[in-house]
């Protein structure tokens, strides 16, 4: 048994609003297949198909306000109901009461601690721990948590040997914004495999993607599509190399706002939880899905058997 955990920062489930909702308006036959035509929009959930489960799980977890990314990404990596407990949502970086949380236990520690051998996808360049090491630049809650946890963050060399994925899945930016016109240059649909090959190698696999989340606060229709058939390619290279049998595939988010193009920030609205692979895999997996505390026991429980 394995998991792969799919980050998808900023995509709620929202309307079937065309306008401004580009995930009603952007034609996804990969997504859509796995989910029998329908589309990632609130009424959809919940649905159970052949190959995947879609429910929408609440992130705004009893606390007023909108929820944010250090909050609720510090809930997703530890069952934590942590704005409830902090009293705010908070973000986008964690503050050093929500860095605590993150210190004092993960996902990716519990995982570890258990022999289970996981790993964070992403490449960061050089530049990145640089930055984190003169203090220019905080930890987001993610790599806060793989390091917390004692596991390394996957280098510039990493992404050249075919060992780590960038950030826009493809490799880009790398090329274009790191100045690095050697970076490995995959298709959507290379990448997803490329993930599925990974994600095989061991237990438990995490990748981040945080462009969604940049692409709702722009507010830009033509980009926001753009990145979501870009998605979906992904999508589909990674269902078709996927063993359904031996593991499963959670796509999530920690808080709206891609879903809503009408407003910058935020949504209240509930996020996907979206699971690929063997009904009875997905069933026990899942049943007691309701918010984002329920993630992390789930995957420390179904990692155990
Ligand atoms: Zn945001």
């Amino acid at each position: 048994m394995r998991v792969l955990f799919l980050f998808l920062d900023g995509v709620g489930l929202g309307g079937d609003d065309p306008k401004v909702n580009p995930l009603a308006s952007t034609p996804m036959p990969h997504l859509e297949a796995l989910l029998d035509g329908r589309k990632l929009i609130a009424r959809s959930a919940p649905v159970e198909t052949a190959r995947a489960t879609l429910v929408a799980l609440d992130a705004c977890l009893g606390v007023a306000g909108l929820p944010q990314s250090a909050t609720g990404q510090t809930v997703l990596l530890t069952g934590r109901n942590v704005p409830r407990e902090i009293g705010t949502h908070y973000g986008p970086k964690p503050n050093p009461a929500v860095a605590e949380y993150l210190r004092n236990g993960n996902l990716f520690r519990t995982l570890s601690q258990a022999g289970r051998r996981a790993a964070l996808l992403n490449a960061y360049p050089q530049g990145y721990f640089d930055a984190i090491s003169s203090g220019r630049r905080l930890y987001s809650a993610v790599p806060l948590a793989v390091t917390s946890a004692g596991l390394p963050l996957k280098t510039t060399a990493d992404l050249f040997a075919g060992q780590a994925l960038s950030a826009d899945f493809t490799g880009a930016g790398w090329r274009e914004r790191l100045n690095l016109p050697d970076a490995p240059l995959l298709s959507p649909r290379q990448a997803g495999a490329r993930m599925a090959h990974l994600a095989g190698q061991v237990d438990f696999t995490f990748f981040e993607y945080w462009p969604s989340d940049y692409a709702g606060h722009g507010q830009d229709m033509a980009a926001a599509r753009t990145l979501l058939a870009t998605f979906d390619e992904v999508l589909g290279g990674l269902a078709s190399a996927w063993d359904d049998e031996a593991g499963l595939i959670l796509i999530t988010s920690d808080h709206g706002n891609l879903e809503d193009l009408s407003t910058r920030g935020h949504t209240a609205n509930p996020v996907p939880g979206l699971v690929i692979g063997a009904p009875s895999l997905r069933r026990s997996f899942m049943s007691e899905w309701r918010d984002l505390t329920h993630i992390t026991p789930s995957i420390v429980e179904a990692l155990s058997r």
